[in-house]
């Protein structure tokens, strides 16, 4: 029988999953890295900004903060004006100087790689330690107990609108727990690029381009099909 719109969460998500695997081939997380430090740095300071913003501020910063010892060496002013315009920058610095402070207290400078050591970092919740290990540490990822799925804006808005959660677009955290539960673990780490991937390009947030999705068979709230859609609706 094939997959619809509604029933089974399991079968849906991996039949979006390989259908979305099909359309992105290249997905990847659009931050720019070259090492694990410099993507935990990177998605600290995407918080409240854009990939695209990130990535031009990275792209002098990390020419000069190499270690965690860089980001404690310098005064703060300074590194509130070097990462200034990713907005938010006076918790940032605060953000960066103590996880700097914590990898070189209790990881010898390094980023640990699983999900139970990555969130007793300050300012590392599970997003950002999800992101940090399915993009930095995939092997690890495959063994971890706690490997779930970084749930952002666009992962959550899908979430809903795709009927694999029954909380609203908000509550990240129910809603991981949800697609750990219905998206299998060797799907997991590129479960979310996929996602984010449709999220930019065609399951717009304000205007879904239904007529031009690759999952519209498979999705309850498809506007071309005429059916409500399931985040506006719990946006109220
Ligand atoms: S059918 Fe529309 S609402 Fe559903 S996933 Fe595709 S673009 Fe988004």
């Amino acid at each position: 029988m094939p997959v619809g719109r509604e029933g089974d969460r399991t079968e849906r998500a991996r039949a979006i999953i390989r259908r979305l695997a099909r359309a992105y081939p290249d997905a990847s997380i659009a931050l720019d890295f070259s090492n694990p430090f410099e993507l935990l740095v990177a998605t600290m300071l995407s918080a409240q900004s854009t990939d695209t913003k990130v990535n031009e501020v990275t792209a002098i910063l990390f020419s000069k903060y190499r270690r965690p010892e860089d980001f404690l060496a310098v005064p703060e002013d300074e590194l509130k004006a070097d990462i200034r315009p990713t907005g938010f920058f006076n918790q940032k610095t605060r953000a960066l100087r103590a996880m700097s402070q914590k990898l070189l207290e209790s990881f010898d400078g390094e980023v640990p790689g699983t999900i139970a050591e990555l969130v007793t970092l300050p300012g590392v919740a599970r997003k950002t330690a999800n992101i940090v290990q399915a993009n930095a540490y995939p092997q690890l990822a495959r063994k971890d107990r706690d490997a779930g799925i970084a749930v952002d804006t666009h992962v959550g808005r899908l979430a809903v609108r795709l009927g694999l959660t029954d909380f609203g677009s908000k509550e990240a955290g129910k809603i991981e727990r949800d697609l750990m539960d219905s998206i299998a673990k060797k799907d997991r780490l590129r479960a979310a690029n996929l996602l984010i991937e449709h999220g930019r390009r065609v399951c717009i947030a304000k205007r879904p381009l239904c007529g031009h999705c690759v999952i519209e068979p498979l999705c309850p709230s498809s506007q071309r099909a005429g059916l409500a859609d399931r985040y506006r609706l719990a946006r109220g």
